[in-house]
């Protein structure tokens, strides 16, 4: 058994949909189908969830609803008739929409939840009425029945283990199930959402659940590519990658999945396939446990903005017990999660993702260490980028480094840092951020400028 999951842009039309039909269609294997809401139909075009949230923001805030209602219901009543599913579907859609409305704003973030939520709800009811109405046996499944259980942090879910076993019994339904992604029901029966981009995780954990034997993740490009091709000119496609080369190329900017999206598959070993749903006959990108790398130690290169460091400066800081403790301490007490610790001997700096920081705790954290650790100084500074080479091959590949370093150094770059973890999957640098398209482009050259391929494997 096959799970299968269709982004946004796969499900924004009646003649996307169609194509996920013929897809289904095709391979008996593809039992669970997960789709998300409505995506873009082109670059301009709006997706559902965000209309959803502005129409959800409008409603706690007290004000008119029903322009942003009709613009949601407007995509589906599109998308109907094209499909000529009888109206009575957009009846059903809007009348489940208004009643999402009139629910208790109280809690704003469970509010909001149940809003969203409605996207690939609707969405998945309707591709399960155009499944049943081209013949295929096929019916939409309530997560809530079928045991997708989560913590309860509107906006925020995390599979709860139970759920595993409640979810294995989908593989003795009959026929093809509809799922909706992106969200699950908390032990307490509240609807709470995954993050954003969260259908990706609903079929992680659905693979995952069936045991299936392949998660095939559609979308609109052919495969994970080395390098961002908005900032690369056709850069190569990835063939074969590991789970711990995706994982952390996602982490450091690459947009295909949310970065802990397809964890749930990892830890069961689930293989995940990365395909197009306008060219469905294409390869596509496997991500594996493992992978032969003597010929690519390096896969990709990702780089990701928005990063502040906290730099603190105190003589012998090497030999005070707990320094480092106390440090953290303070950054935990203002909620805040650090990305890296680079240290020297008098110093050391946290890196942090900016967008958690306002000017308050900053100032905050800021006295605070000035005044408990007794430092010699102590600043911060903003809007760093970390740009991250990856490649399973690293660790037993001697110059990686050196030739990133250089290729940075060619293309006259600072770098202000460099981390590399343990495992050595990843080599980090952070660099000022204005300088991160140089710097993914002086690395791309050097590690795949030589490549007459278009792919790696
Ligand atoms: N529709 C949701 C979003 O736009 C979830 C998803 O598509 O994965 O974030």
């Amino acid at each position: 058994m096959k799970v299968v999951k269709f982004g946004g842009s796969s499900v924004a039309s009646a003649e996307q949909i169609k194509k996920v039909t013929a897809i289904v269609a095709e391979d008996p294997k593809r039992k669970i189908v997960v789709v998300s809401a409505p995506g873009k139909r082109s670059k301009e075009d709006a997706k559902v969830t965000d209309l959803l949230i502005a129409l959800g923001e409008a409603a706690l805030q007290g004000r008119e609803t029903e322009e942003g209602l009709r613009a949601v219901v407007g995509r589906y009543e599109l998308i109907a008739s094209d499909l000529d599913l009888e109206q009575e579907i957009v009846a059903t859609i809007e009348a489940d929409l208004q009643e999402r409305l009139a629910m208790d704003t109280q809690n704003s973030g469970r509010f909001m939840d149940a809003i969203k939520a409605s996207g690939e709800d609707n969405n998945a009811k309707m591709i399960a009425a155009y499944f049943q109405k081209e013949g295929m046996m096929a019916s939409y499944v309530n997560p809530k029945d079928a045991g997708m259980v989560v913590s309860d942090e509107p906006g925020n879910a995390r599979i709860l283990p139970e759920a595993y076993e409640k979810l294995m019994k989908l593989r003795e339904k009959e026929g093809t199930l509809v799922f909706p992604g992106f969200f699950g029901y908390s032990p307490e029966g509240n609807l709470v959402t995954f993050p954003r981009g969260g259908s990706d995780i609903t079929g992680a954990i659905l693979a995952a659940g069936i045991q299936a034997e392949l998660y095939e993740n559609f979308t609109d490009v052919d495969s994970v590519y080395a390098a961002n091709p908005t900032i690369i000119d056709k850069p190569v496609e990835i063939k074969r990658m590991t789970y711990r080369e995706m994982r952390e190329l996602s982490y450091a900017g690459f947009s295909v999945f949310h970065d802990e999206a397809l964890i749930p598959a990892f830890r069961n070993h689930i293989p995940v396939c990365v395909k197009n749903t306008n060219n469905p006959h294409t390869s596509g990108t496997m991500i594996l446990a493992e992978r032969e790398y003597a010929l690519n130690p390096v896969i990709g290169i990702a780089a990701d903005e928005g990063f502040s460091t906290i730099y603190v400066r105190k003589y012998l800081m090497n030999r005070e017990v707990g320094f480092g403790r106390k440090l953290l301490e303070i950054l935990e007490d203002a909620g805040l999660s650090y990305e890296h610790i680079p240290s020297g001997i008098d110093d050391t700096s946290v890196i942090l993702r900016q967008s958690q920081l306002t000017l308050e705790i900053e100032q905050t954290i800021i006295s605070r260490i000035k005044q408990e650790l007794d430092v010699d100084d102590v600043y911060l500074e903003r809007d760093f980028s970390m740009v991250m080479i990856v490649g399973e091959g690293m660790h037993n590949t001697v110059g990686v480094s050196a030739r990133a370093a250089e290729a940075l150094s060619r293309a006259n770059i600072n770098i202000e840092m460099i981390n590399q973890g343990s495992s050595e999957v990843s080599l980090v640098f952070g660099i000022h951020q204005e300088d991160t398209e140089e710097a993914v482009k002086g690395l791309y050259k050097e590690f795949f400028g030589a490549c007459v391929e278009t792919t790696i494997q």
